[in-house]
C-alpha cells in the first residue's frame, strides 16, 4: 500500500506550458483517473510520475519520499502503455518474466511470480505462445501482468484500452477494476473517455490546458462541477446565458424567469446557467411556465428520449423525456428545470433547486 503525491508539478515543452502547478494526492489503494481532452497534459503528468519525462518544477513523492530525480527503473512504479508493447520475439512467459530476470531473482521465484501474474489476468494457458498469437485484449492483459509482476507500489496506466473495440473496452475496464481491487494497488489511469473514468475511478482528476480543474468522486464531478469547463465536459449539459434581477429575485434565462430568492448577486449580474437534460421536465397545460420551444430532433436513447428543443430565443435545449411520453418532431413543448447550477465569473457555482416555484415564461 502506498500514497502518491504530486506537489506543484510543472512541465514545459519549449514555450508550451503543458502542466501548470498540479498538486494532488492519490490515497493508498485508490484508483485515480486523470481525465481531460486531448492535449490537456494527462500523459505528460503520468509520464513524469513514471520518470519518462523530466520535471521542470515541483515534486513527486511516494509514501513521503521524493522520487522526482530517479530513473524509471529505480522508481517503485510500473507503466502500462496505450499500445501493447510486448516483445514479439519472446514468448508470453518470457515477456512477463523479463523485468524479474533483470532483478536477478532465483528461477523458482520468477516461475512462481510469473505463474501468479498470468493467473491474475486470467491467461495462464498463454505462457508458451507468442504475442501475435493473442488477441488485442489478451495482449493488453499480458502487458498488465508484466507490470503487476514487478509488484510496484504505484501502477500507471496510459490510455490502456484506447486501441480496443468498444465492447472489449468495457469488459477490460471491469477486469482492470477487479484486479486493482484485488491487489489493492494504488493506481493512476489516464483516459480521455469520461464514461470510462466515471465507471472505474474512485476519484477523477479533470484537467484542462495543463490545469487541474477538479479532483472529486465521479458522482460529485457529475453533480457538482466546480467550473464551467467541468460542467460542459462531463455528460450532457445545457449552458445558457442569464441575468440576475434583484427586484424580482430571479434569473432571466432564454425566455424564462427562474425564481432564486436570497441570492447576493448585484442587480444585472451576468451568469452562466448550467442545466442537465434530466433536470428539465415537460410541463403540460400551463402556458405561463418554463422554457417554450419547438421539438427539433428526437433521439431514442433506450429508456428515454433525448429531445432537442429549439427556443424562441434561437437557443436550443437538450431534454431527456421519459419513454412513456409520446413526442414528435415539430410539436410545441414547455419544460421547467428542477435544478441548475449558476456560475458568476470564476466563482464557485451556486446550486439552485426549484422545489416551490417553477420557472415562469417571460
Ligand atoms: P494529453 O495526454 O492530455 O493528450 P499531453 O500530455 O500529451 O496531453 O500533451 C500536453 C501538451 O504538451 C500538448 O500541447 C502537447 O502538444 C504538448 N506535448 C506533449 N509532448 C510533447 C513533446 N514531446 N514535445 C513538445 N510538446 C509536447
Amino acid at each position: 500500500m502506498a500514497e502518491l503525491a504530486l506537489r506543484n508539478l510543472v512541465k514545459y515543452y519549449g514555450s508550451v506550458h503543458a502542466v501548470r502547478d498540479v498538486s494532488l494526492t492519490v490515497q493508498s489503494g485508490e484508483l485515480l483517473c486523470i481525465l481531460g481532452p486531448s492535449g490537456c497534459g494527462k500523459s505528460t503528468t503520468l509520464r513524469m510520475i513514471g520518470g519518462f519525462e523530466t520535471v521542470d518544477g515541483g515534486d513527486i513523492t511516494i509514501d513521503g519520499r521524493s522520487i522526482t530525480g530517479l530513473a524509471p527503473n529505480k522508481r517503485p512504479t510500473a507503466m502500462v502503455f496505450q499500445k501493447y508493447t510486448l516483445w514479439p520475439h519472446m514468448r508470453i512467459w518470457e515477456n512477463v518474466a523479463f523485468g524479474l530476470k533483470l532483478r536477478r531473482l532465483p528461477h523458482a521465484t520468477i516461475a512462481q511470480k510469473v505463474g501468479d501474474a498470468l493467473e491474475m489476468v486470467g491467461l495462464p494457458e498463454t505462457a508458451k505462445r507468442y504475442p501475435n498469437q493473442l488477441s488485442g485484449g489478451e495482449q493488453q492483459r499480458i502487458a498488465l501482468a508484466r507490470a503487476l509482476v514487478l509488484e510496484p507500489k504505484v501502477l500507471l496506466l496510459d490510455e490502456p484500452l484506447s486501441n480496443l473495440d468498444a465492447r472489449l473496452r468495457v469488459r477490460m475496464r471491469e477486469e482492470i477494476k477487479r484486479i486493482q481491487r484485488r491487489t489493492g494497488i494504488t493506481s493512476v489511469f489516464v483516459t480521455h473517455d469520461q464514461e470510462e473514468a466515471l465507471s472505474i475511478a474512485d476519484r477523477i482528476a479533470v484537467m484542462s490546458k495543463g490545469v487541474l480543474e477538479q479532483l472529486d468522486t465521479p458522482s460529485r464531478i457529475y453533480a457538482q462541477p466546480r467550473s464551467l469547463f467541468v460542467a460542459d465536459f462531463i455528460g450532457t449539459m445545457n449552458v445558457l446565458d442569464g441575468t440576475y434581477r434583484h427586484a424580482t429575485q430571479s434569473l432571466e434565462v432564454a425566455g424564462a424567469r427562474l425564481s432564486v430568492p436570497g441570492m447576493s448577486w448585484p442587480d444585472g449580474q451576468a451568469l452562466r446557467v448550467a442545466i442537465r437534460p434530466e433536470d428539465l421536465q415537460p410541463v403540460e397545460h400551463d402556458s405561463s411556465i418554463g422554457f417554450f420551444g419547438r421539438v427539433d430532433v428526437v433521439m431514442d436513447l433506450g429508456h428515454f428520449r433525448q429531445v432537442e428543443l429549439l427556443l424562441e430565443s434561437n437557443k436550443s435545449l437538450k431534454v431527456f423525456v421519459p419513454k412513456e411520453r409520446h413526442i414528435t418532431s415539430g410539436e410545441l413543448l414547455r419544460v421547467t428545470p428542477t435544478r441548475c447550477l449558476a456560475y458568476a465569473g470564476n466563482d464557485e457555482p451556486v446550486e439552485i433547486i426549484f422545489t416551490r416555484e417553477p420557472a415562469r415564461s417571460l
